[in-house]
């Protein structure tokens, strides 16, 4: 037999098939070592034959094989087609994608433990060897023992002996190493309401392939994801429900392991290498028809899938930043029509993308517009900050936070203090009148850079001066950063000396249940503040907690990214929610510096459908996403002669094509990114808008025909993040 196999190299030069000589019983799928040049290298069998076009001297055989059953599913090798094409990288790139990276390599391997079984007593065994005797009896009066437990008892020599003779079987078996221990069990069999109700047949009856749940937090989504899928697995198909890595609370797991027990298996970053393994084979093997986990799970070994969804669907974290640079909503699409499977998204706050698909009627849209309990949405208050500084308050807190939070922590309830985090941005904001620097050709706020003390536009790279003073109100109070976590935990204790607090930031987060550890404690209520950054904005089901407080919703705002309305609109949605959803009504306080702005009126209002429609009349006019596509094709490289010769080219071929389209582009520039340099790596970009998708596959091959050697260069779509 033969066997087809890509080698697992990504390089363009290797994307090829290559043709070796196989066992007759290699399976297509399976994952092999063959010799390649003058090494043995790492390959997957994408098919196997009777005959060969090679002649047979030139054929060399397959070195090893790894695993005794295919770990590829077939679904893969039409994946890898349409996955190569779409983001132009070699098939290994995109195979590699379905392997847990741990497993590649032979890095982590099946964990096993041999068990001796008692076969019969019938045998001979001489006077002499007392231990051998004692063994058996042992082992007849037991059925089996663990081998190796055996052996220190009664000695190996004896067990080896009695193994010889057959009167006892050595086996090897499986151990599952379950990232599941120790979590509660709490599947209270719930009805669903009449709402949740229509949304599953809706589902059930759309022949539309992707379905959007608008539902406001606490409307009970998460019951509707958990029936779809148990209605999919009692059809005898599998399904995937994906959620941001962060979302992977206590709650949602134990719910899951209550409702599905073995049957969910769990893929994401905090496991153990040996666990993710092993929870991976239970997927590829059949034993769990379910795989949960973040962003890479969209490529989890299921077949037979009935059902794909993507929870909090607006989430940054499903954009892939490394190679290949896919989105989750696209893979998701893919194997939704493979496999004939309903794809379902859900959020409080749909990205903008996703609403303008289903308002155009091309996702079947189903509205939640109630919480579960029937208790109204909190109630927002807004602080207006420069009064606070003009009052003379330079604290982090409002005096309407300071009271609200003194009546809850009286009331004995729990509170949770939300700050804005966003590591590398930063931008500058007057204290005093609210005023932000825009770049005049972008509409975008700028971004302040330390090394030239200016000011710079991440779309256009025009540069501004420092302000020295507010150009509106004069005032001197110009900030650049919100304030640190530690800082408003120092604040909370004068003020409350009384309260149990919590952090929750990348400091305090630690090993791999750092966050279950933190939420755990918060939640069994040893404590009474939680405070924390964006890994406390969403998907916590806290029932005690009656009052948010949101210290700097400006900062998300003025973030220099078109988004920035979007994600604020998002958050400010994402952390009230967390507020009052059980029992008592809930508040949040929000602080800001611009009370009157559009973004945060909407959202006090929850009235999403109007942030929707000024978002998107402001994006057609201005040109940005859906309306147009943002285009960035990066240069990378440590010699920075190499990166500008690139970039010349690039830049060059770029132009041609726009001198022949000149209606495919709105803007087009190229410049240093905007870190300069990132690990001794140079870095560069052409950055342009276009007005759709047609000219992508020209780009993608001109960042092709320009890597070579320690130069990349490589295109990325709507990039999250333009620094
Ligand atoms: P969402 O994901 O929309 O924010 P959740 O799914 O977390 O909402 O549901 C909010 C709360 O309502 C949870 O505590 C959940 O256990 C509860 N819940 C959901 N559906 C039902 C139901 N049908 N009956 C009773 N409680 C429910
Ligand atoms: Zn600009």
């Amino acid at each position: 037999m033969f066997a087809q196999v890509i080698v697992d190299v990504a390089h363009s030069q290797v994307d090829k098939i290559f043709e070796y000589s196989c066992p007759d019983d290699l399976k297509t799928g399976s994952r092999v070592k063959v010799p390649f040049g003058n090494r043995v290298i790492d390959g997957f069998v994408i098919g196997v034959s009777r005959t060969s076009v090679f002649p047979p001297e030139k054929i060399k055989p397959v070195a090893e094989i790894y695993d005794e059953s295919p770990a590829l599913v077939p679904e893969c090798f039409s994946l890898m087609e349409r996955i190569s094409r779409r983001y132009r990288v070699p098939k290994a790139a995109s195979l590699r994608l379905f392997i847990p990276s741990e497993m590649r390599l032979g890095r982590v391997h099946e964990s096993f433990r041999r068990f001796a079984v008692y076969v019969t007593a019938d045998v001979k065994i001489s006077k002499a060897a007392k231990k051998q005797t004692e063994a058996l009896a042992y082992l007849k009066e037991k059925g089996e023992e663990d081998f190796a437990a055996l052996c220190e008892k009664f000695g190996r020599g004896a067990i080896n002996s009695l193994a010889e003779k057959g009167a006892l079987k050595i086996e090897k078996r499986k151990i599952v190493r379950s990232p599941f221990k120790g979590l509660p069990e709490d599947y209270s069999g719930k009805i669903l309401t009449p709402a949740q109700q229509s949304a599953l047949e809706s589902i059930e009856k759309t022949d539309k392939r992707v379905n959007l749940i608008h539902g406001v937090t606490g409307s009970g989504k998460t019951e509707i994801y958990l029936s779809v899928i148990a209605r999919e697995i009692a059809r005898g198909r599998s399904a995937i429900f994906l959620v941001p890595e962060i979302s992977l609370t206590p709650q949602m797991l134990s719910q899951l392991r209550a409702r599905f027990g073995g049957a969910a298996a769990i893929l994401h970053s905090g496991l153990s290498s040996g666990e993710r393994f092993d929870e991976w084979w239970r997927l590829r093997s059949g034993e769990a028809k379910i795989a949960i986990g973040a962003r890479s799970a969209v490529f989890a070994p299921l077949e037979n899938i009935g059902a794909i969804i993507i929870d909090e669907e607006h989430d940054s974290s499903y954009f892939s930043e490394t190679a290949p640079r896919y989105s989750t909503f696209d893979v998701a699409l893919m194997r939704a029509e493979y496999n004939g499977a309903k794809l379902i998204l859900g959020s409080a706050t749909p990205s903008v993308e996703s609403y303008a698909q289903a308002a155009d009627g091309k996702f079947n849209l189903i509205t939640l517009e109630e919480r579960i309990n029937g208790k109204p949405l909190p109630e927002i208050i807004i602080a207006d900050m420069r009064k606070e500084v003009r009052r003379g308050n330079n604290t982090a807190f409002s005096s309407a936070l300071r009271e609200e939070l003194d009546a809850a922590l009286s009331a004995g309830n729990q509170a949770i203090i939300f700050l804005n985090r966003r590591g590398y941005s930063r931008t500058v904001l007057c204290r005093d009148c609210g005023y932000t620097a825009k770049c005049e050709n972008c509409d975008v706020t700028l971004t302040y850079h330390s090394e030239e003390n200016c000011l710079k536009c991440h779309y256009c790279g025009a540069k501004y001066r420092m302000l020295s003073a507010c150009p509106d109100c004069g005032g001197k109070h110009i900030l650049y950063n919100g304030t640190g976590t530690q800082r408003v935990v120092s604040d909370l204790k004068s003020m409350f000396p009384a309260a149990r607090i919590l952090r929750m930031d990348n400091d305090t987060v630690t090993g791999k249940d750092g966050h279950y550890k933190i939420l755990k404690q918060f939640s069994d209520r040893q404590a009474d503040i939680l405070v924390g950054t964006q890994m406390i904005a969403k998907g916590h089901d806290f029932p005690s907690v009656t009052l948010v407080g949101i210290l700097d919703a400006d900062m998300s705002l003025h973030f220099s990214d078109y988004r920035s309305g979007e994600r604020t609109f998002q958050l400010i949605t994402q952390v009230a929610g967390r507020s009052g959803r059980a029992g008592e009504a809930g508040k949040v306080v929000l602080q800001t510096c611009s009370p009157d702005d559009y973004i945060l009126r909407y959202a006090v209002n929850y009235d999403y459908k109007g942030f929707f429609g000024n978002e998107t009349a402001m994006r057609k006019a201005s040109g940005y996403p859906p309306y147009a596509l943002i285009c960035r094709i990066m240069v990378t490289s440590e010699d920075n002669a190499a990166a500008l010769e690139a970039l010349k080219g690039v830049y060059t071929d770029v132009g041609g094509l726009r001198g022949q389209r000149p209606d495919k582009f709105i803007f087009m520039n190229k410049m240093h990114s905007p870190v300069k340099k990132i690990q001794g790596r140079h870095r560069y970009q052409v950055l342009m808008r276009l007005t759709d998708g047609e000219l992508l596959e020209k780009l993608y091959d001109i960042s092709l025909k320009y890597t070579s050697g320690d130069t990349l260069v490589y295109v990325e779509e709507n990039p999250v993040n333009l620094s």
